[in-house]
């Protein structure tokens, strides 16, 4: 009798088991139904158009510039330099970096020189040649990306229409930038000004080309460069290196 009872209660406990465990599954299953909602919730917002960032520093090779593919690398994140020419073996190593780590190499001038090479659309069309021929001798890229020195908007030379015509008929795409840092201007501001600077400016936009600069002068750029990133990415931004795909900012174009 008393192994009957004991019998019933083990039968009783197994299919209250059961029970339990169908209606465990049934949640658990329902939970899974709920997350793949959640998921589409996600897809959706997957859906929404990202905001793009590029970063893009002027003037290096510096002395600056293996810390600042250092913190990109940290970050997991690519970026474009707009270089000059230098021939030193220590720059040689620098343009081969950034190429190897999976940046966008791109032109500036061989020789920083504003009236050197706003002298003429041919004195401006050798430099930057000699430039490209460096560059991909050096690293075997052949850079169709340009920025001019001072921007396609500088007042270095009368009318940049004719300079734009030959960047174009090189196959180049120029940019300009739509935020900027200042980093060039003022070298005494702190890292927390440039990159207010920056992201004052970058609010307004979903496609945002930054100008900074990979110069010795220009420290505070490197030291904000960690928490610009952050704040990009917090602000929702997605941050890319120049390609062919990228909206061109330009402020003075042949077109316009
Ligand atoms: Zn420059």
């Amino acid at each position: 009798m008393r192994s009957k009872v004991i019998i019933f209660v083990i039968g009783i406990a197994a299919v209250l088991g059961i029970v339990l465990c169908k209606n465990t599954n049934g949640s658990q299953w329902f939970r899974i139904g709920s997350q793949k909602e959640g998921e589409s919730g996600l897809f959706t917002s997957q859906r929404i158009v990202k905001k793009k960032a590029y970063l893009t520093f002027d003037d290096g090779p510096s002395k600056h510039t293996d810390e600042i593919l250092d913190i990109l690398k940290k970050n997991d994140v690519k970026a474009t330099f707009f270089v000059v020419g230098n021939p030193t073996k220590e720059a040689k190593r620098k343009y081969q970096r950034i190429v190897a780590e999976g940046h966008t190499l791109g032109m500036h001038a061989y020789e920083h020189n504003y009236k050197k090479i706003y002298k003429s659309v041919d004195a401006f069309s050798k430099d930057l040649k000699k430039l490209q021929n460096y560059l991909y001798q050096t690293t075997k890229v052949k850079s169709i990306y340009y920025r001019f020195p001072g921007g396609s908007s500088n007042t270095c030379v009368n009318d940049i229409k004719p300079y734009i015509r030959k960047v174009k008929s090189m196959g180049l795409y120029y940019y300009d930038w739509n935020a900027l840092s200042g980093d060039a201007i003022d070298f005494t501001q702190s890292s927390e000004e440039l990159n207010n600077n920056i992201l004052k400016d970058a609010i307004h936009e979903d496609n945002t080309i930054i100008l900074m600069h990979d110069l010795g002068k220009a420290k505070n750029t490197v030291k904000g460069l960690d928490s610009l990133i952050r704040s990009l990415k917090d602000q929702g931004y997605e941050i890319l290196p120049i390609s062919e795909s990228t909206k061109e900012i330009q402020h003075v174009s042949v077109d316009k």
